[in-house]
Order: C-alpha cells, then structure tokens, then sequence
C-alpha cells in the first residue's frame, strides 16, 4: 500500500475541525490502513487524518513509552475524545510531520483517559499515562485544528517564527 500524501504547515487543513465518522467500511479500514503505513514510512510514532488530507477524526498512534521500540504494533481510533485529564502536567519536547524540523518542549497533562471507537464502531475507552498520552493529546489536537507550536510561550514562538515562514512559503514553490 502506497503512504499518503503529508500536508504541511500553512495548509488550511490544519486548522480545520475533522468530521466525525458515521460509516465504519471497508473503506475506512483501507484508509486506517494507509495512514499506518505513511506513520511509518515518515518514522512517525502518530498521525491524525488531517496530516494526510482528510478531514475526518481518525488518529493512528503507536502504544509506546519513551525508548521504546516503534516496531510496536499500531492503535487505531476513530472519534477520539479526551474523557480525562489529570491536574498533573509534565513537559517533553514535541515534534510533528507537518512542522519538519521545528521541536520544542510542550506541557500536557500526565495522565488521560479517551473514549474512542473502534474500526468496527465499537465504543472503547483507553487510559494512559506519561509517553502514549501525549501522543493521543497530539493527534486529538490534530482533529480540532491545535498544532503543538500553539502551546508555546512567545519567547519560544518567536525562536521558531523563520523555520514556520519558511515552511509554509515552500508550498508556493510547487
Ligand atoms: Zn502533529
């Protein structure tokens, strides 16, 4: 199967809210299916379906702890929704596909807890703590139009300010 065609900053995709998903088909398996395989062609350890086009509330996110392996078999889950933040925060520095080259240190909570469906529309709930919940907070925030960057101080903004210009004036050069 073929990888999906990343979008990049300064696409208006990426600010847009996803469509929930009513049909649970063949062929949203099939796409489910293509945005693991762009995951990992990209060395990703997540993806939201807006990163490849598709403005619809699908996320596919690696079940990993920090260190660990990004052989580990992928999540899939559709209509996402964080059901459970804990008060407690922790920070770690945060990339994404869709900023190449641009990282930083972002505060999220520790601990979540997100009702989701599956592919076959079964209602589930998955808890998660520290490496794989900030994982799952990143590409939820890909469904309402949040990129990481947009949780940094202006100090920080203003450090990344050239890289994102440069991003987004690369689109026009096609
Ligand atoms: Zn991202």
């Amino acid at each position: 199967m073929k990888p999906l065609e990343l979008r990049f900053y300064g696409e208006t995709i990426l600010r847009k809210t996803a469509e929930p998903v009513a049909k649970f088909d063949d062929e949203l398996r099939k796409f489910a299916e293509a945005m693991i395989v762009t995951m990992r062609d990209e060395r990703g350890i997540g993806l939201a379906a807006p990163q490849v086009g598709e403005s619809i509330q699908v996320i596919v996110a690696l079940r990993m702890e920090d260190g660990d392996d990004i052989e580990v078999p992928a999540e899939v889950l559709v209509n996402p929704k964080v059901v459970f933040a804990s008060k407690e925060t922790w920070s770690y520095e945060e990339g994404c596909l869709c900023i190449p080259g641009v990282s930083a240190s972002v505060i999220r909570p520790r601990e979540v807890e997100v009702e989701y469906q599956d592919l076959e529309g079964n209602v589930r709930r998955v808890r998660s703590d520290k490496f794989f919940a900030r994982i799952l907070l990143h590409e939820i925030d890909h469904l309402n139009g949040v990129l990481f960057i947009d949780y940094l101080s202006s100090a920080q903004k203003s450090l990344i300010k050239p890289k994102l210009k440069q991003i987004s004036q690369s689109l026009h050069l096609f």
